[in-house]
């Protein structure tokens, strides 16, 4: 069916955070159209195999009873930084209690640093590398490096089927032309952007802002994108005019991937 599902759309601490009084946090504890779980979504492709996940956050349970959903058994995940990985011990036990062996699939490098924090989780699922390219669900799926700033490095993911190519880039800033290489030529772009203009200093920063965003996409040019990732900064009834092709993705929003 081709579909992708925006399960979070939140930064690292979700919105509203639990300390704050701005008004976006307010509303989002109000009425809820800025409450946002951290970012992960859900990607069907053929028919015949199951959907899966990309990340894994701490939402992971209350995310799949958002959607009515008792299990998913593959995960891709693109950073070990527990807004992406945070989920994984409520997993793997879901994976114990119904006797399924969960797949997870990274970066050799992002399930080594899994490993070391979580210990136990091999007992309930297999690990499988994405440093070659990889099959999932009948999307040929390619992985690679990318700048994450003050927080090192994450990975984005160019998923390819009959022709349809996107890409999620939830953890990202500052991408060298190497780096953007996989992102040219795409029907869809998911890009994290934290905040709609970042004043911090550009050193201690991680995530793109919609400002840099939009001059990346001008660049890139991709048919459609949808920014996630989005801190408390952002206020989705706003109207922020961003350029033509770009939509602030919602919680729940569902997207057909091609045909
Ligand atoms: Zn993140
Ligand atoms: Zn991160």
């Amino acid at each position: 069916m081709n579909q992708l599902t925006f399960l979070g759309t939140g930064d690292a601490m979700g919105v509203p955070r639990v300390y704050c009084d701005c008004d976006v946090c307010t509303e989002a504890r109000l009425s809820g159209i800025n409450r946002r779980k951290r970012a992960a979504v859900l990607v069907h492709g053929d028919g015949e195999h199951e959907p899966f996940m990309i990340d894994c956050g701490p939402d992971w349970r209350s995310q799949m009873e958002d959607q009515g959903m008792r299990m998913v058994q593959t995960l891709l995940i693109t950073h070990a930084h527990f807004d992406h990985i945070g989920g994984l011990p409520e997993w793997a036990d879901a994976c114990r209690w119904l006797g399924v062996k969960g797949q997870l699939y990274a970066p050799r490098e992002v399930i080594a640093t899994i490993q070391s924090q979580f210990p136990w989780l091999g007992r309930h699922m297999n690990f499988l590398e994405t440093d070659a390219d990889i099959e999932l669900a009948g999307w040929k799926v390619h992985s690679w490096k990318v700048c994450h700033g003050h927080n090192g490095y994450s990975y984005a993911y160019r998923l390819e089927r009959e022709g349809y190519t996107w890409a999620y880039c939830s953890d990202a800033i500052d991408l060298k032309a190497a780096e953007k290489q996989p992102l040219y030529g795409l029907d869809l772009l998911v890009l994290g952007t934290s905040f709609v203009h970042e004043l911090a200093e550009f050193s201690s920063r991680s995530v793109y802002d919609m400002v840099e965003a939009q001059e990346l996409l001008r660049d890139l040019k991709p048919d459609q994108t949808y920014f996630t990732h989005m801190s408390h900064d952002v206020d989705i009834r706003q109207n922020y005019d961003l350029d033509q092709g770009i939509t602030l993705a919602l919680t729940g929003l569902k997207v057909k991937l091609g045909e």
